[in-house]
């Protein structure tokens, strides 16, 4: 069955009295060569830095099918979380024929990743692969990042996933680019991004209205960023960017209510910057530097 072909697609949905929703983001792939091409950069990444032995996928928001088939013939362990209960008897039929998945009916961003992590993977290398529903591009990969360590090592290999090609562009930027923003931060903090290639909207039913990137971000398996406290990481650099036409010194002190300009404006001195200096201009390491000179500052004052 060609789990790309429009006809196919309407039909299998129709035998089961659904339709396509815009409320889970559903864009279903219709050129069978985006999925191919997706499960052949996750796979051959997972290979190249964990070789080929127990190999496992975790796949988010299957669908009908159609990247879920490319992955079950290249992984050895396939798992899918989908939100949408009217496709799983759908998906029972068009992954008849692996015994190698499994499909899970439930939110994502609702999951204990770390525990569901280690019942369906236990200690096994896992990639993630996914076309992500776009309404919730963020919150998934900030979910994945955050609650897919344990201990210090982080048990996912790499994240291959379809994301808005304005997203992509975010999470791809540098330091200086306009598209730098909390994100690219964040991210960077977890591993490396790489664009893969984009996707024109004609390829998925019904048609997005933007065009879509597949990228794929690199973990680090032991991270070489250090910071005192995560906690106070990421709210710097929310802080930081929470005003993006302020300079860094005005957008913190917006944020941080409970630290005088004064205070902000002597860190960020101490550090080297200059005092005019934009968030979008600092590396994760500088995000890291001065999160630890606030974590320091709210520690002393705490006593
Ligand atoms: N993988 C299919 C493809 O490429 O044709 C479908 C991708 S479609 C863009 C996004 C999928 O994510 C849909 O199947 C949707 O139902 C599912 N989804 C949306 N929100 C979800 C959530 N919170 N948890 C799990 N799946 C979700």
């Amino acid at each position: 069955m060609n789990l790309c072909n429009l006809g196919v697609i309407r039909s299998i949905l129709s035998e089961h009295g659904t339709d396509t929703k815009k409320s889970f983001g559903q864009n279903f792939l219709i050129n069978p060569q985006i999925p191919f091409d997706i499960a052949e950069e996750s796979y051959n990444y997972h290979v190249a830095t964990k070789g080929a032995c127990a190999s496992c996928v975790l796949e988010i928001g299957p669908g009908i099918g159609a990247l879920t088939n490319e992955l079950c013939q290249r992984y050895e362990k396939v798992v899918c979380v989908e939100i949408d209960k009217t496709l799983i008897p759908i998906l029972d039929k068009t992954l008849a024929e692996y015994s190698n998945v499994s499909v899970i009916n439930e939110d994502f961003l609702k999951l204990d990743l770390k525990n569901f992590i280690k019942e369906n993977f236990g200690s096994s290398p896992v990639s993630v692969c996914a076309n992500l529903p776009y309404y919730i591009t963020t919150p998934i990969i900030m979910k994945l990042l955050e609650e897919s360590r344990i201990g210090k090592q982080c048990a996912l290999t790499s994240l291959t996933v379809m994301v808005q090609k304005e997203v992509a562009e975010r999470l791809c930027a540098s330091e200086k680019d306009s598209e730098y923003g909390a994100i690219t931060a964040s991210v960077s903090y977890y591993g490396k991004v790489k664009k893969l290639f984009n996707v024109a909207p004609g390829n998925f039913h019904p048609a997005p209205s933007v065009t879509s990137s597949v990228i794929r971000i690199e973990l680090y398996k032991e991270n070489p960023h250090t910071v005192i406290d995560e906690k106070t990481l990421f709210s710097v650099i929310t802080g930081a960017f929470a005003q993006r036409r302020k300079t860094l010194l005005n957008s913190l002190s917006s944020y941080f209510s409970n630290i005088s300009k004064e205070k902000i404006s002597e860190i960020i001195t101490s550090l080297g910057f200059d005092i005019n200096i934009r968030g979008e201009r600092l590396s994760i390491d500088d995000f890291c530097r001065l999160a630890d000179e606030f974590y320091k500052f709210n520690k002393e004052n705490k006593k």
